[in-house]
């Protein structure tokens, strides 16, 4: 078995570049050897197998699986494999750690193996996980068993880097994948098909096919060729007639060795369980961790919120072990590590949500701990399985039940299930109360964290679908938020929302919203893991589920202020704060009609409207605090003001764009205005400026303008014969409306001219008898260019030669 971890071109594509091994000639020696395997298969008889050699194997799966000391089948896989190699459909029912994964893995390899698989003919085999940790481990599984083989293997489960998957996907001979990402590929991969597929495989299948996978795997099977053989395997294994059928099933072999067992759970499994009140849950909890520092102990809690808190405050509170934690919101690297570290080391604690419940094969568990109790029978014993494994495992689990909760022992005894109550010695248990909350108390986002815990906790009691155990209305909320060391109780704003709807019959389809938010809202666990349609169902039964009951106990609940939980969106929020819905007075309840008129935006603003009071406006003031106008709100047209005074309801286009239009005329002069305005106040700050400078630089010592001689009177011959446009062009464009414009605008502007009594150029021309045609442009344009370089007394003396000249 190779990774898959080379380029390779698309399937029957010559390559210039061979990256991979060329296809090895397969001997006649093992062409018979296959036929001889096959002519076996009809022939195997479980009782009869009592190790690996007696069934017809390939000495490539025989050696690998002598490599890793797998010599004695278990019962399951002496009775599955014989079957799946004479290609039936299996239905697969086994106890935890029975060696499932081995009796999938072994017919996979063979039937491929006998088929003469390679590289190039794509996706053979297909085996499908519930969550990204159980697709790894099958996948280490697999690598052990199968690296003698020359096919290769990939893992495709969410996460990770999609392009990278992508590349590969055709290349790809077993596969081990979660149902989302694979189904992600099917619908965007098109290098991905599985038109080959020999054998599809289920693992975990009921979880597989329960309604939270629903419409991904029914998408995915519906991308799979239907002449194929399917293995399904769990232990506690669907026999629903209708999952079957939506995998093609019609007569699969059922194989199930421990069917008539004594006990469903492995006989190795010490089963116990406590009844203890809500809020005495985390001082045994912290007192067992701190009375079994040499053990490896994994703790169940139903929410991700809950496990992050218990994480993070025992971190703090240092138990003296290793702690670790793993949940679905984690991202998938941290995920990967933690996973391999609670492998890896024997004395440590993992919290955990039901995202490891399954198929995980944690070696050498001691001790498993079910924090809050499970969701049902099948979930206890998925738990619970999490120890004594194996051939050789031995385990113990502990159940902490609440007083209403203990009525699934009768569920769990019903089931087969051994488990006995014990009590804890109250004078072992260490609470370290006061601890908690000066921890909290200096620690906000502990304290948050704690909030979030409480809350999430709630909802998940609240969103469970057996009525009976799962009762929120039976929890001492106060309690519980004191034993996280919460001294005042978040606010539980989605009870409060939904007994708010309680009252009033009619509101079925507001109390659907209500809990379709809350199903969103709530702590999903871990995507994959915590099923959606379980809380669909929760939501049908707890409409069932008569709303009289729960406002019966409504007296258990005060409802908080406390503007530190932000967990929830505002259509929960809580209109009256500080409300103790019992304690309220009968007549303070709003019972006139006058009073429970609502206060709304539009009154508000009718109002407003009543009082002529000018809302919104801004009003912009000169530098000298006078008010200025705002142009753009006047209208000027003819037009505009007419449809202004006509004031008619409702608004007619047409008449609209032509008013604009007609607006738009004068916007544009108004904008010309500007612009112009604007430049001129360029110019004249310039020429402020180059005075500033000369006279700074002046040789004569004087400071200030109206100190040196007086210039204004020098003919300007740019304005007077034209300018250069700006092209570069001299233009001679100088007919009297230019000028007139010209002089007008530069009288204006500029006030200081006239303080100084600077004639206009034209007059001054004009009074020392200089006729403006006598000056020709190119003269012009020579003094121009010359009195450009000259200093101020320079250009007065040739200007005086000029004037004398003339
Ligand atoms: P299941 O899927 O039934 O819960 P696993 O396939 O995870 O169980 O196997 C549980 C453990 O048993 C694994 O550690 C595995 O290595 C071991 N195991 C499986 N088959 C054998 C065998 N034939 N001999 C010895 N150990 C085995
Ligand atoms: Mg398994």
């Amino acid at each position: 078995m190779k990774q898959d971890n080379k380029n390779q071109n698309k399937q029957g594509k010559k390559t210039k570049h061979k990256l991979f091994k060329p296809r090895k000639k397969r001997s006649a020696e093992e062409d018979a050897a296959i036929q001889y395997l096959q002519s076996q298969y009809e022939q195997i008889n479980p009782d009869e197998v009592k190790t690996f050699k007696d069934f017809p194997l390939s000495q490539k799966t025989l050696k690998a699986l002598k490599e890793n000391n797998y010599v004695t089948p278990t019962e399951i896989q002496r009775q599955a494999i014989g079957y799946a190699l004479q290609g039936k459909d299996i239905l697969g029912a086994a106890k935890t750690g029975s060696g499932k994964t081995l009796a999938f893995l072994i017919p996979i390899l063979e039937n491929l193996f006998c088929k003469k698989w390679t590289r190039l003919d794509g996706v053979g085999a297909l085996v499908i996980s519930p969550t990204r940790e159980l697709a790894y481990q099958i996948y280490e599984t697999l690598r052990k068993v199968g690296h003698l083989h020359d096919f290769s293997a990939g893992l495709i489960i969410g996460g990770q880097n999609l392009k990278f998957e992508r590349k590969r996907m055709d290349q790809i001979n077993i596969l081990i994948c979660t149902p989302g990402r694979l189904l992600q590929h099917m619908d965007e991969n098109p290098l991905f098909s599985c038109d080959q597929l020999q054998i599809l495989v289920l693992d975990e299948a009921d979880r597989c096919l329960d309604m939270g996978f629903e419409a991904t795997m029914n998408a995915i099977v519906a991308n799979l060729p239907p002449e194929r053989q399917t293995l399904l395997f769990s232990a506690t294994q669907t026999k629903s007639v209708k999952d079957l059928a939506r995998l093609s099933l019609s007569f699969p072999t059922y194989v199930a060795p421990h069917e008539q067992a004594e006990t469903v759970t492995p006989e190795s499994l010490q089963q116990s369980y406590i009844v203890c009140e809500i809020d005495e849950k985390i001082g045994i909890l912290w007192s067992f961790i701190r009375n079994h520092l040499k053990q490896k102990v994994l703790v169940f809690m139903a929410t991700c919120k809950q496990v992050k808190y218990t994480y993070d405050l025992f971190c703090k509170l240092r138990p003296g072990i290793s702690l670790l934690a793993l949940y679905g919101t984690l991202h998938q690297e941290k995920r990967e590590k933690i996973y391999n570290e609670f492998c890896r080391k024997s004395n440590v604690v993992l919290f955990a949500t039901d995202l490891a419940s399954r198929g995980l094969d944690f070696p050498r568990v001691n001790w498993v701990i079910q924090y809050d109790c499970p969701e049902n029978v099948d979930t206890y014993i998925h738990r619970a399985g999490r120890t004594a494994r194996g051939v050789l495992g031995k385990g113990e689990g502990l159940l902490m039940l609440l007083p209403h909760e203990e009525k699934i022992v009768e569920d769990l005894t019903k089931a087969r299930i051994p488990i006995n109550k014990i009590s804890v010695d109250p004078s072992k248990v260490m609470a370290p109360q006061r601890k908690i909350e000066s921890l909290l108390s200096d620690n906000t986002d502990l304290k948050q964290t704690a909030q979030r815990a409480f809350v999430n906790y709630l909802k998940s009691v609240y969103l469970m679908k057996n009525k009976e155990i799962f009762n929120v209305q039976l929890l001492d909320t106060d309690a519980y938020a004191r034993s996280l060391g919460l001294i005042v109780p978040p606010r539980i704003k989605f009870l409060h929302k939904y007994n708010k709807t309680i009252p009033n019959k009619n509101k079925e389809g507001e109390n659907e919203n209500v809990l379709d938010k809350l199903k969103s809202n709530t702590d999903d666990c871990d995507g994959s893991d915590q099923s959606e349609s379980e809380a669909e169902e929760a939501v049908q039964c707890i409409k069932k589920d008569k709303v009289t009951k729960i406002k019966k106990d409504i007296t258990k609940f005060n409802f908080h202020n406390d503007d530190d939980d932000s967990d929830e969106g505002d259509f929960l929020q809580v209109k009256k704060k500080n409300v103790n819905i019992d304690a309220a007075p009968i007549e303070e309840l709003p019972t006139s009609k006058k009073k429970a008129k609502p206060l709304t935006k539009a009154a508000v603003a009718k109002k407003i409207l009543k009082k002529k009071i000018k809302v919104n406006t801004t009003v912009k003031f000169t530098e000298d605090g006078e008010a200025v106008e705002d142009e753009k709100k006047d209208v000027k047209s003819e037009l505009a003001k007419q449809f202004m005074n006509e004031n008619v309801g409702g608004i007619d286009i047409e008449k609209a764009k032509e008013v604009l239009q007609e607006e738009d005329k004068y916007d544009k002069v108004r904008f010309r205005e500007k612009v112009k305005a604007k430049h001129k106040e360029q110019k004249r700050k310039l020429k402020n400026k180059r005075k500033d400078e000369e006279g700074e630089k002046d040789d004569f010592g004087s400071q200030s303008e109206s100190d040196g001689p007086d210039l204004s009177w020098l003919p300007d011959p740019d304005k007077l014969y034209g300018t250069k446009d700006d092209n570069g062009e001299v233009s001679d464009d100088n007919d009297d409306s230019e000028l007139r414009l010209r002089d007008q605008s530069v009288s204006e502007d500029s006030d200081e001219d006239q303080k100084y009594h600077r004639p206009s150029k034209r007059k001054l021309l004009e009074s020392k008898g200089i006729p403006q045609e006598s000056i020709t442009p190119r003269k012009i344009k020579k003094i121009e260019d010359v009195s450009a370089s000259l200093s101020v007394q320079e250009a007065e003396a040739l200007a005086m030669q000029l004037l004398q000249k003339k």
